[in-house]
């Protein structure tokens, strides 16, 4: 017998879809990419619908109904096409990408919440408590959300309510979203002639509706964003949209105000929302109601219907690859989705990846260059610190140079402001005894704890597990312990000292609250209320405050330790970008950076601004040791709580990997280089393929040999094109 089938995509690893009849009601009221609830092993569950057809039903079983259809929530087909290929390409089923691309509250189906808006009533004087004075005051004049309200205000909504009832402000029920808004100047300048003929060349593009892959390569500080800016508005004139991707949610709060001085329709896609704003939100930009959408890596799935242009700013960035199923690079895929969609798209950098370098000079991608900062403003002077003769001269174990100390006296005197990156947040990294000399470790991770001294504890920066700090060893219940290493909040403490009167800004996962908090922060410091932010690498990327003179990097060469074939790269890049948070405005700036190793090539060049000879050598080696972009690598990972049974499932399963070997190598398996983490024993092999296809070749013979399983005590797990590889 023939019926309407369709087939739907249900979050669960391993199978893709599941075949359920579609009931005469729901005929021709169903389409593609729509979400259905389903009963599958007697649970109802919700699913995708990715293909539908008459077919013949099979006769060994009977296919259930459909139950119903979620109103509201249909996936556009270009969106379903890249997530088809997408959870080919990363190998997870394609319901579960679908479940990591579309957030769970817009798959449940969650009811919009209209959004409660605060606004003060203007000259009210009416009695208040001390408590809703206080609340009132913290208000500003113009209208904010209710969440944002209770942040600013600490306090409850039924606080509200009360002054609401007084009449001191009125409460609104909005369907939009608002946001505490920072404060820009409108970004709209005369381009110069370099940002002219990048936009020219894109336009020609946008007209033409044709495809390419730009590199938008312009050093810091040389108006990239004016660039998008310009593309996007022709974009949005021609009645299609613009995602623009970024990589870290701290630069949201500035980038969205300098966008939205000249997008009003701009939509923020972040991870702090409430789930009733989230679903608003999804609901809204596939209703064609934002020109923009600007977010990070997940914002890739917004679901807007007609895109036009896509940027990814920051493109070398590692935050772009999501680390946790489905395991994609959302910059990868966004080129996958503009060649889909047949759209340009932009990947932006003063600093590219070594992939998107490699991809320009082979002229898959064309280059547009910025060379200039259009404020006029040149890059800044280096100077190393040799932090071996610093600890010889101040016959100590030296933290912080001389120079950067007098430096940082002469920002303040002149008024000036300054960024100090030491990308490691607490107090001290080690904590040991003093007598046994055995330091603290986790006993969930392989990591040693890290002391918080505020909250007077010692914590893992993997698994977060945090007690208090001991009083004697727990090893050797003798010793005192004792602290060595420098983290953030002991830098603010140290320079508190050393500079008086300086008033420092930490900026770290410590100090930045889940909901708005790097706005708050970087709002103060653009408005001159703090002198000097001292963070980790929050504070390196993508800011723009043109009184920035002095930018400071302590352990700069401490990343290059890592064993990863990627270190120096991601180091050199982390100095050359922080380095160009300095002299942004009219003012000259200066880096200084300490460093033991101040030879290290990722180090020179960065801060003799030499990418080309920095690419060359490390091009030389990823092609000598055939590391990406010359060759493709997926890793396997296999991790439970018994360490034997890790073990011996990643030695039987690595054999089945060797037993298809044909030309590539298989690197392991073996322990992994955090063999503990978060309670999980940890064990890794690589597959080394000549290129990304063959890497999926592998995979593919894998698959038809019935491809790796966990076991009930083991997880297994595929990372193509990993960027973690310890
Ligand atoms: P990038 O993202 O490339 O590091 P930005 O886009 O942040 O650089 O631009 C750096 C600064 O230069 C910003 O303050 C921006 O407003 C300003 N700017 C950009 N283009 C121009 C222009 N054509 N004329 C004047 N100022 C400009
Ligand atoms: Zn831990």
């Amino acid at each position: 017998m023939e019926s309407i089938i369709a087939d739907v995509a249900i979050d669960c690893p391993g199978r893709d879809c599941f075949s359920y009849r579609v009931p005469a009601p729901l005929q021709g009221q169903l389409e593609l990419g729509d979400c259905v609830d389903v009963e599958f092993n007697r649970r109802r569950l919700r699913g995708f619908v990715v293909e539908m057809g008459l077919r013949v039903e099979p006769t060994a079983y009977a296919l259930k109904d459909i139950i119903g259809k979620r109103p509201g929530v249909q996936l556009p087909a270009a969106l379903l096409r890249l997530i088809r290929w997408g959870a080919h390409y990363y190998r997870c089923s394609l319901g579960e990408f679908l479940a990591g691309a579309v957030p769970a509250a817009v798959r449940a189906g969650t009811a919009v919440t209209p959004q409660v808006t605060i606004r003060k009533v203007a000259g009210y004087s009416g009695a208040l408590t001390p408590k809703q004075a206080a609340a009132l005051a913290a208000l500003p004049d113009e209208a904010l959300s209710l969440g944002a309200a209770q942040e600013l205000a600490q306090c409850d909504g039924a606080l509200f309510k009360r002054l609401a009832a007084r009449g001191a402000i009125t409460l609104v029920e909005e369907r939009t979203i608002l946001e505490r808004r920072l404060s820009a100047r409108e970004e709209r300048f005369s381009l110069s002639p370099e940002q002219q003929s990048a936009v020219d060349a894109v336009a020609a593009n946008l007209a033409a509706r044709s495809q390419a892959t730009y590199l938008l390569y312009g050093i810091t500080g040389s108006g990239k964003t004016l660039v998008y800016i310009e593309l996007a508005l022709q974009v949005i004139a021609s009645g299609r949209q613009c995602l623009l991707l970024l990589p870290e949610i701290a630069l949201t709060p500035q980038l969205a105000a300098r966008l939205r001085s000249r997008i009003p329709r701009t939509a923020v896609w972040h991870s702090a929302f409430t789930d009733g704003e989230r679903a608003l939100l999804w609901r809204e930009v596939a209703a064609g109601s934002f020109d923009l959408v600007l977010g990070t890596r997940s914002a890739l799935f917004a679901p807007l219907p007609a895109i036009g242009l896509i940027i990814v700013d920051e493109e070398h960035e590692q935050s772009y690859k999501q680390e946790s199923v489905p395991r994609y690079h959302a910059r990868d895929l966004a080129v996958v989705y503009a060649t889909q969609l047949g759209v340009p798209i932009i990947l932006g950098s003063a600093t590219p990846s070594l992939e998107t370098v490699h991809n320009a000079r082979t002229r898959r991608y064309q280059v547009l260059s910025l060379r200039s900062r259009p404020l006029g403003g040149a890059l800044p002077t280096p100077v190393v610190v040799d932090m071996r003769e610093e600890c010889h001269r101040q016959k100590a174990q030296a933290q912080i140079s001389q120079e950067l100390l007098t430096r940082l006296r002469g920002v303040k005197t002149r008024g000036e402001q300054a960024i100090i990156l030491l990308n490691r947040r607490g107090w001290s990294p080690v904590v040991m005894c003093q007598a046994c000399g055995e330091a603290l470790m986790c006993t969930n991770c392989a990591i040693s704890m890290t002391y918080h001294k505020a909250a007077n504890q010692v914590r893992c920066h993997y698994c977060d597990a945090a007690r208090a700090m001991p009083r004697t060893c727990p090893a050797c219940g003798v010793g005192p312990m004792t602290t060595s290493g420098m983290g953030t909040e002991q830098l603010v403490h140290a320079l508190a000292q050393e500079v008086p009167g300086l008033r420092i800004q930490r900026v770290d996962a410590d100090t930045v609250s889940e909901r708005q908090g790097h706005a708050k922060l970087f709002q103060a410091f653009a408005e001159g209320r703090s002198d000097c932010l001292v963070g980790t690498q929050m504070v390196a990327k993508g800011l723009d405050f043109p009184r920035v003179t002095l930018v400071g990097v302590l352990g700069a060469d401490r990343s290059l330790a890592i064993p990863d074939f990627r270190a120096g790269e991601r180091t050199y890049q982390l100095i050359a970008q922080v380095a160009g948070r300095a002299g942004r405005g009219s003012t000259p700036g200066t880096v200084v950076v300490q460093a033991f190793d101040v030879q290290a090539p990722a180090l020179v060049c960065a801060l003799e601004h030499q990418p080309r000879t920095f690419v060359d050598a490390e091009l030389k080696l990823r092609k000598e040791y055939g590391y990406p972009p010359y060759g493709g690598l997926v890793r396997f990972l296999w991790s439970g709580e018994s360490a034997a049974q890790v073990q011996s499932l990643a030695e039987k399963q690595g054999d089945i990997l060797r037993a298809l070997l044909r030309g590539e190598t298989l690197l392991g398996p073996g322990p992994a280089g955090l063999a503990l983490l978060k309670g999980l024993h940890r064990w890794h092999g690589m597959i080394k393929a000549p290129s990304r296809g063959a890497v999926q070749a592998f995979l593919d013979r894998l698959v038809a040999q019935g491809g790796l399983k966990s076991s009930s005590t083991v997880r297994f797990a595929i990372d193509v094109d990993p960027y973690v590889t310890s």
